[in-house]
């Protein structure tokens, strides 16, 4: 019998990829994708045409059905700061509420990988960070709807695991840009290249010098891949997957200014607790996955996703991605008139 596998979020920009890679396993016997187009698009499957792809739009903490699978993939979640602080909420019940929801659709024994966060590190104090590193993570400051969902199901995975014996994988990833993200998404590579490819200023918040570090789409899904479907794997997780070259912001978007011409830099004011740093320490990911390295360097990724992107804005798609700046100056007056009343 084949294996039936559901994916939340999988018309996501990192789900769309690992559809492409689960249809291509020939001991899959049907696929569910789970997925509401918050941020995803039917367009990142148009191009699936295997029929064991069966797409549900829907809410993943709501999804109903009497099918229960072999494996479960949960990603739906914004992932974006401007989208998950403009829909706090609904960021926690994706998460959190997605995750009972998935266990709850799983034969005895089944297996659900989770999409976690170096989110879960907040403004790291040591670099790189290994997995055992607890994080400094503000708990109601304006990044706690995804770092505390995020750092919540982890938890409530683990409890699970250890009471009703699921088979569990949890990553954590760092940050992860390439084709397939949606041009109004927000994020730093996202944003500077939809920004130069169309009014040419690409916005630094602060002086830039803050960093991350940066896995091309392809080099991720690759390890998630040899994890989330290796049987021969008794490592529950967390572990680490990202690229381990950190690279400060305003180097990236000096990178990709060289690139457009007309592309010039635009320096705005600091997003409030905005981290300072995020290096992944990939010793743990280098044992459990041997041979895996994220190799596509960041020249190449920028320059692979800014072709995609031309073709993405030329063809209109919307790139106006919300402020961050004013909705974490929104969460901020909402907090204070909570603490004030
Ligand atoms: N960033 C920026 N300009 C932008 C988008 C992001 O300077 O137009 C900065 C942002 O302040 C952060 C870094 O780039 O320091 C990475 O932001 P992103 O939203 O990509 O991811 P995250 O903050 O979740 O790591």
């Amino acid at each position: 019998m084949g294996k039936k596998v559901l994916v939340s979020g999988g018309a996501g920009f990192i789900g769309s990829h690992i559809v492409d890679r689960l249809i291509k396993r020939a001991d899959l016997d049907t696929l569910v994708v789970v997925d509401n187009f918050w941020t995803g698009k039917r367009e990142n499957l148009a191009h699936v045409t295997d029929p064991r792809l069966h797409l549900e739009i829907a809410d993943i903490e709501t999804f109903a059905t009497d099918e229960r699978f072999d494996e479960i993939i949960h990603l739906a979640s914004p992932a974006s700061p401007p989208w998950y602080m403009r829909e706090p909420v609904r960021t926690i019940k994706a998460n959190l509420m997605g995750a009972l929801n998935c266990v709850d659709k799983l034969v005895p024994g089944g297996r659900i990988s989770f999409a976690s966060t170096s989110e879960v590190y907040g403004d790291p104090v040591i670099s790189p960070q290994p997995e055992s590193y607890r994080g400094q993570v503000d708990c109601t400051g304006p990044r706690s709807s995804y770092d505390e969902s995020k750092r919540c199901t982890e938890s409530l995975l683990f409890e699970l695991r250890r009471t009703t014996g699921i088979d569990l994988r949890i990553v954590r990833l760092f940050n992860v840009y390439g084709p397939r993200t949606r041009p109004d998404d927000g994020r730093a590579i996202s944003n500077f290249l939809s920004q130069a490819l169309t009014n040419g200023e690409l916005t630094i918040y602060g002086d830039g010098l803050q960093s991350r570090s940066w896995g091309y789409v392809d080099d991720i899904v690759d390890a998630l891949e040899r994890y989330f479907w290796a049987d021969d794997i008794d490592y529950a997780g967390p572990l680490n997957v990202g690229n381990d070259r950190e690279i400060p912001v305003i180097d990236v978007a000096r990178f990709i200014a060289d690139l457009i011409p007309g592309a010039r830099l635009k320096m705005c004011p600091p997003i409030p607790q905005d981290p300072t740093n995020r290096r992944p320490d990939l010793t743990l990911c280098r044992r459990i996955l041997p041979g895996w390295e994220a190799g596509i360097n960041y020249e190449e990724g920028v320059r692979r996703t800014l072709e995609w992107f031309a073709e993405k804005v030329m063809k209109g798609a919307s790139t106006d991605a919300p402020s961050p700046l004013r909705l974490a100056e929104e969460a901020r007056a909402r907090n204070n008139m909570a603490s004030s009343a």
